[in-house]
């Protein structure tokens, strides 16, 4: 048996033609359905329709063997457990810090709200500078305009949502693109028809 984990909404959409590629075809449409495990094509081939948060998590302990994630999603887990042998160039935007259009100077230190904490505190220590980073789970934008924090770290694509609320980019992170991830432990135990359908969706990448 292999579990592939997948979130909803464009990853899933935009992964499915390279799983056709690997003749992996599932038999339901997880945006009608309400099942969380969906069947496919192959008797011995099941989708995980879960969160794009909890992808790392499910391939990392081996409750899925294969999984399709974000780096910047892996870059917040740590990627501890997990092989990531193909970018898929899928879902591509940047990860950003940004602040108000009009932002005043900062006294004292900066606060930065963010759903990727970890990745925040890395980056800022990787300059040197001393922030108070803010949990949020959503709308970041808003962290600013209210006076929350006074910058946000965010993935961007066309920049249209922090300049309909007043912000902008400030400093580039990193590019961001969905890549495959592999458990370790699965990697070695089922070789065969894993690396089979790394190096078909490889090739169609
Ligand atoms: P934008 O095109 O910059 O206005 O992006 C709209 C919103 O969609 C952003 O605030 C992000 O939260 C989200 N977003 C855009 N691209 C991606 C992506 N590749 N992965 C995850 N979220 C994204």
């Amino acid at each position: 048996m292999i579990t592939i984990a997948l979130s909803k909404g464009r990853i899933f959409k935009e992964t499915l033609p390279l799983l056709k590629a690997a003749d992996i075809v599932p038999v339901d449409d997880p945006e009608t359905s309400r099942k969380l495990i969906l069947d496919t094509n192959h008797d011995d081939i099941k989708l995980l329709i879960i969160r794009a948060t909890d992808v790392p998590t499910y391939v990392q302990f081996g409750a899925a063997d294969i999984g399709v994630a974000g780096k910047d999603v892996l870059l917040e887990h740590g990627g501890e457990g997990l092989y990531e042998p193909v970018d898929l160039k899928i879902a591509r935007c940047k990860l950003m810090t940004a602040g108000l259009v009009d932002a005043r100077p900062v006294n004292g230190r900066l606060r930065v709200a963010t759903k990727f904490t970890n990745v925040a505190k890395h980056y800022f220590e990787s300059r040197g500078e001393q922030v108070e980073v803010i949990k949020l789970y959503g709308s970041m934008e808003l962290g600013p305009i209210v006076g929350l924090a006074d910058l946000i770290v965010d993935v961007v694509d066309t920049g249209n949502t922090l300049k309909a609320n007043g912000l902008k980019p400030v400093d580039h992170i990193a590019d961001i693109s969905s890549r495959l991830v592999v458990n370790k432990a699965a990697m070695k135990m089922k070789h065969a028809q894993i690396s089979r359908i790394i190096q078909q969706i490889e090739e169609a990448v």
